[in-house]
């Protein structure tokens, strides 16, 4: 029998401790030790500092009743030690095999060195072998169990033994490669299945977008809050920063809220005058009571957790970083006021302040419209009678290839004949180039005729590639400054066979301006379906195609002088946008313009065989 069968009927025998009485908070603080390392309050935890991690409803009463559990908190707010709490708690009274996984590996093992190895030290000594090589930075073999430390990708995320619990901590940092491919969480907590009702998932983390894991779990769940009680007035209320956060949890009735953090905004005042006038203000407007940090203090430490779905089987719990002792009211407004004028100091607070996802404002294409492009009874790998070059573009990453195939016709109205992915192999590439065809209008094998593959990214690859295809194949990279559209050079490669690049000879490397391309790619998407220009998508394109062209989104900023300018950021992942992007760079590249449309259509008039088409004229009955 495996270990793992074995350590699954002990645990259905009930041959483990017994699951103590105590809630996980309570136990804590009776067991957990903190070295000096560790913390500024040496000795025995005590949870006074972090008031908002004991009560009902509260993550560590939720640990004993609920098998998935996510904390979408705040940066200082103890949620490190929290998830700790929980190492130390099973392993102690619920042991079996667990896993901590963390975004990458180097944090994986700073957060080890740095916090689980010293704070399971001083805590439970006594479970710790007396064999060193049991007890190391990535693998800790204690005695009653063993924990796992993994990162998104890893070897034992992919294909480990199975887990009865899993840590997952900053999981909005876990990046999925793309939407086919399972993402790290859904891998890590398929380890579970077999522990059936004894596993458990505990995640903390700070949200980023409101697609990536941690906030995407937040609807549905029983969505527990921290309230206080206003001294004055005894309204029990959440903290919220403004109505830019609190628009996440109250959606429909924003606009009458009157509560938050906030300043003296008096003009004479000094910026560190209105930074230091900070408080918060009861939501009642009939109290209106403004609350110093250190009331508020006070108020946390008799404050409580409030679910607004109690009845939902999974539970999540938000908390913002001013619930915490140690972030004044003063802090977070000079946080904010940094962020004025920076989108990215904007993105970080809301994320590690507030705890709610980033939105990106700004131009976005929109999934549904783009479907209106797709032509009714027009299939993939056929090429429409109007085509005059069949045109490949391929975005290359170390794990994939994104490749676009599309059918140009002279006036640029333009046909979508096959996408996909493909392994990161040149090889494929290659054999696409060589062998692929597809069914013309009389049924006729068409090759495909030209290609831009980016070379951006395994540089040295793409451009052996673009030698063995010369002049059919041609490099591209994004370049930010450019003032044109596009600017050809000339690109020399030095033979160099130890260093995989056999083929030496020179290329045009074709250098973009990537947000002017983007516009006119948007634009494109303007021209009505049946019109000269026309941009089609042939009815078997994937959701995934659609999801990525929405990959990124056109945002007003403004330069240190002030000046706005308009940026695009990628939201998630666009590799089908950059490949319809690069499609349209050849046209230009490669002329299509200039080409002779297929049929002879240039001829204006009747189209039938008995006129000349050079001359328009009726040839007569012959
Ligand atoms: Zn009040």
């Amino acid at each position: 029998m495996g270990e793992f069968a074995k350590t699954l009927l002990e645990c259905a025998a009930g041959r483990w401790t017994p699951r103590t009485r105590m809630e996980v908070w309570e136990w804590a603080e009776g067991h957990v030790v903190l070295s000096p390392r560790l913390s500024r309050f040496p000795g025995p935890l005590s949870l006074t500092h972090t008031p908002y991690m004991r009560g009902e409803w509260s993550p560590l009463w939720a640990y004993r009743r609920y098998q998935h559990i996510d904390n979408i908190w705040a940066a200082q707010t103890g949620k490190t030690m929290m998830l700790a709490i929980t190492v130390l708690y099973d392993t102690e009274v619920d042991p079996g095999p667990g896993m901590i996984v963390y975004p990458d590996k180097v944090t994986a093992q700073r957060r080890s060195r740095r916090y689980l190895m010293p704070i399971i030290e001083s805590s439970i000594p006594q479970l710790i072998p007396d064999a060193s090589e049991c007890f190391q930075i990535l693998e800790y073999n204690l005695v009653p169990c063993s924990w796992v430390l993994a990162w998104a990708g890893s070897p034992s995320v992919l294909a480990g033994e199975p887990v009865k619990h899993l840590k997952l901590d900053e999981e909005a940092k876990f990046q999925g490669h793309t939407e086919a491919e399972a993402d790290p969480k859904r891998l890590a907590m398929r380890r579970l299945i077999s522990f059936g009702e004894f596993a458990n998932a505990f995640s903390c983390t700070t949200p980023s977008l409101a697609h990536h894991p941690g906030w995407r779990d937040w609807k549905g769940s029983t969505q527990c809050q921290y309230q206080v009680q206003c001294p004055r007035c005894g309204t029990w209320q959440t903290m919220y920063f403004s109505r830019e956060d609190r628009r996440w949890f109250e959606p429909e009735s924003g606009d009458a809220w009157e509560g938050g953090i906030r300043w003296d905004r008096d003009p004479a005042l000094t910026l560190e005058q209105r930074i230091a006038s900070a408080y918060y203000l009861c939501e009642n407007q009939a109290c209106a009571m403004h609350w110093s940090s250190a009331l508020r203090d006070e108020l946390v430490a008799k404050g409580r957790w409030v679910a607004r779905n109690p009845k939902a089987g999974k539970y999540a719990s938000h908390l913002a970083s001013w619930n915490a002792k140690w972030v004044k009211f003063s802090e977070v407004i000079e946080r904010w006021l940094a962020s004025y004028k920076d989108e990215n100091a904007r993105h970080d607070f809301l994320n590690s302040d507030c705890a709610v996802p980033y939105e990106v404002m700004g131009k976005q294409a929109d999934s549904n419209e783009l479907r209106k492009h797709i032509l009714k009874g027009y299939h993939c790998n056929t090429i429409h009678e109007d085509v005059a070059a069949v045109v490949l573009t391929a975005d290359i990453h170390d794990d994939h290839i994104r490749y676009r195939v599309r059918g140009w016709a002279p006036d640029l109205t333009s046909w979508g004949i096959e996408e996909g992915q493909m392994p990161p192999y040149f090889a494929a590439l290659d054999n696409l180039l060589g062998s692929r065809t597809y069914r013309g209008p009389d049924g006729a094998p068409v090759p495909i005729h030209y290609a831009i593959v980016d070379s951006g990214f395994r540089t040295d690859e793409v451009y052996q590639l673009c030698l063995r295809w010369a002049g059919r194949v041609w490099p591209c990279r994004g370049v930010s400054y450019l003032r044109e559209l596009v600017q050809y050079s000339r690109q020399y490669v030095q033979s160099d066979p130890q260093r995989g690049c056999p083929l030496g000879g020179a290329m045009v490397l074709i250098n973009a301006n990537d947000a002017r391309w983007k516009d006119l790619l948007f634009a494109r998407w303007e021209v009505q379906p049946g019109a000269s220009g026309a941009w089609y998508v042939e009815e078997e394109a994937s959701k995934e195609y659609f999801e990525q062209l929405t990959g990124e989104t056109k945002v007003e900023e403004k330069t240190p002088s002030g000046h706005p300018k308009f940026v695009w950021r990628q939201t998630h992942d666009n590799h089908a946008l950059d490949c319809e992007k690069m499609q349209m760079i050849a046209t230009m590249a490669f002329q299509i313009a200039a080409l002779r449309p297929p049929r002879a259509k240039q001829v204006q008039g009747p189209q039938r065989d008995n006129v000349n088409p050079w001359t328009g004229r009726d040839i007569g009955q012959s």
